[in-house]
Order: C-alpha cells, then sequence, then structure tokens
C-alpha cells in the first residue's frame, strides 16, 4: 500500500523541466512534478506548495478575501471586529505595565482591515494615547499581493513589514493572529490495522488527477495523546500541525524573553480530537482540497489544546480558549453597535446588526471560532477572559 516508493527508477526532472499542460496552472504542474520525482507527497506538503508557492500559490498570487472572493473573515465583516482587538491591545498594554516601548505584531494581516480599524481605535482613546505613542506595529505576511492591499490600506502609519516573526531585539510586544493558524500546513494520519499511518497524496493512474493514499512507512509522532488515539477504530484520521506547534512555541519563547501578550482568533477545537478537518473553499462555497490546488482556500480546524500545551511548556500563561461570541460580549460589542446605530441609515442599521449577529450567534461564527491567549507570568489580567459572571 506505501507508495512512497512509487516512481523512483525515473529520472529526476530539474525545475526548469516542468511541463506545464495550457489549461494547468503552475503550481499543479509542480505538484505533479514532485510526486513523480518523489513520490506521494504528506497532506502538509500538499497544502503548503498550494497556498504558499511562490509562483503560483494561491496566498501568493491573490487577494482572496471578501464577498468577491474566496471567504469573509471577522475584520472585513465589521469594523467593530478591529476596533474591539484595538481596545484589548490597549487594555493589555496597561496589564504589561505600560512599557514606553512595545510591538504590536499582527501574523497574516490579510487586506490589513484588522490593524487599520485596531490602530484607529487605540489612537482614539485620549486618555490613554500614550499606547498609541508607544506602539511599533509589524506585520508578518509572505504574500506580495496581500502586502500591496496592506499598504493600500495603512497608508500613513509607520510599519514594517516582515515575512517570518520579527526579532525585535529586547523590546515587549502583543502577537494578534485572525485566521492565520488555520492556514498552516497538517498532516493527517490513517488508522490501518492498529497502527497510524500517514496519509499522504499521489497521483492516479492517468496522471491526471490527485488522490489520496497512505505511506505505512510513515508513523505517528506525537506521544502524548496516545489514550485518544489507542481508543481509536481503524480508519479513523487525526490531523497534526508540527508548523501550528512551532510557530506558537516561537511566539511562547519571545513573551517568556520580553514579555507580552498575544491574541489568536480561529475556528478550531478545544481538546485533542480525532476526524478530518482538512477543507478547501473557492467562491465561498466548499470544493474537493485536490481538485483545484492553488486556486481554493485550503484550511484545517485548529487544535487549541496542541497550542494551549505548547505555550505552556514554554512557561508562558495562557488563557480560554472561549468562544468567540462570548469574548465580543465582553469587550462591549453590544454598546459599540449601539453607538453606530446612532448615527446610522435604516439600511446601514441593517448592516450592522446581521455583522453583529454573524461575529458572535453560536450558530454562526460566535461559538465555532475560539479566542486563546497568551501572555508572560506577570499579566495577571486580560480584557475579555474575566470568568463568567
Ligand atoms: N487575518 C486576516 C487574513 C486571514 S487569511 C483576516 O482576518 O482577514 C490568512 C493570512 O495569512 C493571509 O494574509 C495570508 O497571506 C497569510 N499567511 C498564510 N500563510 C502564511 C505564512 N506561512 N506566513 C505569513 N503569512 C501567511
Amino acid at each position: 500500500m506505501s507508495g512512497s516508493t512509487q516512481n523512483q527508477a525515473q529520472p529526476s526532472p530539474s525545475p526548469s523541466a516542468i511541463v506545464r499542460t495550457d489549461d494547468e496552472s503552475s503550481v499543479v504542474a509542480r505538484l505533479k512534478q514532485k510526486i513523480r520525482t518523489d513520490g506521494p507527497i504528506t497532506v502538509a506538503s500538499f497544502m503548503d506548495i498550494a497556498l504558499s508557492d511562490p509562483d503560483g500559490g494561491y496566498y501568493a498570487t491573490r487577494d482572496p478575501l471578501g464577498v468577491a472572493g474566496d471567504f469573509t473573515t471577522a475584520p472585513e465583516i465589521s469594523q467593530i471586529f478591529g476596533e474591539l482587538v484595538g481596545l484589548w491591545c490597549v487594555d493589555t498594554w496597561q496589564s504589561m505595565g505600560a512599557p514606553n516601548a512595545f510591538a504590536v505584531v499582527e501574523l497574516g494581516p490579510g487586506r490589513g482591515t484588522l490593524m487599520a480599524d485596531a490602530l484607529r481605535a487605540m489612537r482614539a482613546m485620549r486618555q490613554v494615547s500614550t499606547c498609541h505613542a508607544a506602539a511599533s506595529v509589524h506585520l508578518v505576511e509572505t504574500s506580495p499581493v496581500l502586502r500591496e492591499s496592506q499598504q493600500r490600506m495603512l497608508a500613513g502609519e509607520n510599519i514594517t513589514w516582515h515575512t517570518s516573526l520579527p526579532d525585535l531585539g529586547r523590546m515587549p510586544a502583543i502577537y494578534i493572529a485572525n485566521e492565520f493558524f488555520d492556514a498552516l500546513p497538517i498532516h493527517q494520519y490513517v488508522k490501518l490495522d492498529g497502527d497510524w499511518c500517514e496519509r499522504v497524496v499521489a497521483l492516479d493512474p492517468t496522471h491526471e488527477h490527485f488522490s489520496f493514499t497512505l505511506d505505512q512507512n510513515r508513523t505517528f509522532p506525537l506521544r502524548d495523546v496516545t489514550k485518544l488515539l489507542a481508543d481509536a477504530e481503524d480508519g479513523t484520521i487525526f490531523e497534526y500541525s508540527p508548523t501550528v506547534r512551532s510557530s506558537i512555541d516561537d511566539i511562547a519563547r519571545l513573551l517568556f524573553l520580553h514579555g507580552g501578550a498575544g491574541l489568536i482568533i480561529d475556528y478550531g477545537y478545544t481538546r485533542h480530537a480525532t476526524g478530518q478537518t482538512l477543507q478547501a473553499v473557492r467562491k465561498h462555497r466548499p470544493v474537493d482540497p485536490l481538485d483545484d490546488p492553488g486556486n481554493c482556500d485550503l484550511t484545517a480546524h485548529v487544535n487549541f489544546q496542541l497550542l494551549s500545551e505548547t505555550a505552556t511548556s514554554a512557561g508562558i500563561k495562557v488563557w480560554g480558549p472561549i468562544d468567540q461570541g462570548n469574548f465580543l460580549q465582553k469587550l462591549g460589542i453590544q454598546t459599540r453597535a449601539a453607538t453606530l446605530l446612532k448615527t446610522a441609515t435604516v439600511s446601514q442599521a441593517h448592516d450592522i446588526r446581521t455583522a453583529v449577529t454573524r461575529l458572535i450567534a453560536p450558530a454562526e461564527m460566535g461559538a465555532l471560532f475560539k479566542v486563546m491567549a497568551l501572555s508572560d507570568s506577570g499579566v495577571s489580567h486580560l480584557a475579555g477572559f474575566e470568568p463568567d459572571a
């Protein structure tokens, strides 16, 4: 059943030898070439190339957000989302002891909408205007197309861009990540005759289409969820993302060394779990994840227990996760909406109410999306994470 040695007898074509048919994207050609050369590739490798290949990867080549794109995120639904995150930053800065200089670092900022709304709200907090003055803003973005959108959206702001988590010396920082971790590659493992083997992507016999197969030579590396895995039935899928783990570990280490906090918002599950969550979306509709790599968004639900355990092992305090609906209500989404409604036209009022419902209703984004915060051990209060009254 293992396909990892398939086609290895063939000579390895050099990158310049990639052959593309007219209707084939460069990402499809690259994936096919890699599979023909190396044999079936992991789901993580498939995701990574499909999303991030510099020449044709999904994020590298387009702005996928909004009604005309493939999916809509919370900051694109309402300005209130980014404003509340901005107020959260001000409050957190105070909890950090109001340092004279600190960084706000956003990972995967999309169009820059969240940051634009957050900075406006931070600036408007007159009684703590020193917070805005103390902040330097850093965006971590690999997509050149989205960087351009961010530059337009944040024109006039003093921003530094990075392709990976920046080293800011000893500066304390607040890290923000909304719908970032779901875009990082995951591995999938399938239980087969009592063993876990890796699910990989191969080419079907015609070499036209991608298909899933299993590689029995690749076994599952993580030990601390063995009870869950031992109890699972044959055929069960388990997902694991070393990239998510190492990203959180990097943030946690920086927080441990230099202080600060992180806010992570994403769809996901709060305990280790089995089941497959890899999904592809195009034009707001689900599509087959293997059908059109490079032209659809590929994501997986985030394992918040993995985040929490990784941060705790690095000596970092973990807050939540709590439901997004609960978090936004504690931050005062209804009060902010009421203020906006006072000056809204009938149609704007309808839009504001619809947006708030979308963000907080349990049947919409309110319960699926979770909010987790991280902080150094000196932080004793974080807005939104107070116990329920
Ligand atoms: N946070 C935004 C956008 C979410 S889409 C919002 O809420 O609207 C995912 C974002 O992560 C995009 O900006 C994408 O280009 C970026 N991204 C994906 N993989 C990345 C990586 N490995 N490093 C940095 N940015 C990445």
